[in-house]
């Protein structure tokens, strides 16, 4: 573990982490705010799925592996979650739209939201479907467009630009449905919190020439890519300038994630992170002053390999 100041360190003793914005961490006798943003990046096994909730809405980004449906619905259910305001999917690879399924048929889902990736995935078409079938109503998402969260809570769209999609649509072209993913900024105040699903370093390259440093700022980032080695760039990590990370990877993934030279990196830049697969759900909350993270086990900054 690194060296943390003092302050941070009994933060940490107290509710897992404390810090505030702009900068400097809040004392340890500050609660944690209870309002009104609670992020909750799910510990669903392989996959990715983040739970966000305001005093008016219930969101989820992403919905896990197709093999982990059971961990998504437990998951949800222990929320306490019946109704979702809004389903966003943020890239129809299996380990963010496999759940999708199941979301659809346990919980009311009043609206859905992807990249406007399309694919040939029976995955896919399902989900289409299902999303016909109930009528729901349905829209893609872009580079620009904003969603209103309630309780002053936005979800700024920062990727992909429809010049991205059509280029990966072009004869040829390499489909690369990581970089296309839907990449956004949460905020409330003067908190924000990055989610980048699965985009790597061209998509980051991308994100910084499009939008200036400010628009992209976060104090919490959620890695990009399960804490791959093609995510989560020194250039990147800079621009963005998180004080935490939050990895969402798989215990015992094939792919070894999250890559040794990502924490490095993290390391470098004095990130804090902490990984789904050894800390459980990680729980941000924010009142858009302060914010807290807390986890279900283990501590900061674990490097044991995957
Ligand atoms: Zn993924």
């Amino acid at each position: 573990m690194r060296l943390l100041p003092f302050f941070l360190l009994l933060a940490f003793l107290i509710t897992g982490c404390a810090g505030s914005f702009p900068f400097g961490a809040a004392g340890p006798e500050t609660p944690p705010p209870a309002e009104p943003l609670t992020v909750k990046v799910l510990d669903v096994g392989q996959g990715e799925a983040i739970l966000i909730r305001t005093p008016e809405q219930t969101v989820l980004l992403d919905t896990g592996d197709t093999s982990e449906r059971q961990k998504l619905r437990a998951a949800l259910n222990k929320e306490g979650v019946r109704t979702i305001d809004k389903l966003i999917v943020s890239h129809p690879h299996r380990d963010h739209l496999g759940g999708a399924e199941t979301v659809f048929r346990y919980f009311q889902v009043k609206s859905v939201y992807d990249n406007g990736q399309i694919t040939t995935s029976k995955l896919y078409r399902d989900y289409l479907k299902t999303i016909q079938r109930k009528d729901l109503p349905y829209h893609s998402l872009k580079d620009g467009d904003t969603l209103d969260f309630g309780g002053g809570v936005t979800f700024h769209v920062l990727g992909p630009t429809e010049a991205m999609l059509a280029e990966s649509e072009a004869p040829g072209a390499k489909r690369d449905l990581n970089r296309n993913s839907l990449i956004a900024r949460l905020t409330v105040g003067g908190f924000a919190m990055l989610l980048t699903a699965d985009a790597g370093e061209e998509a980051e390259i991308g994100l910084l020439e499009r939008h200036p440093a400010e628009a992209l700022r976060c104090q919490v980032l959620k890695a990009g890519h399960h804490g791959s080695k093609t995510a989560s760039s020194a250039s990147f990590l800079r621009e963005t300038a998180p004080e935490w990370a939050v990895i969402s990877c798989g215990a015992a993934n094939e792919y070894h994630l999250p890559h040794p030279s990502t924490r490095q990196r993290f390391e470098a830049q004095d990130i804090a992170f902490y990984r789904t697969d050894r800390n459980g759900t990680i729980t941000v909350v924010t009142d858009g002053r302060t914010y807290t993270m807390t986890t279900e086990r283990g501590a900061a900054n674990d490097a044991t390999e995957n």
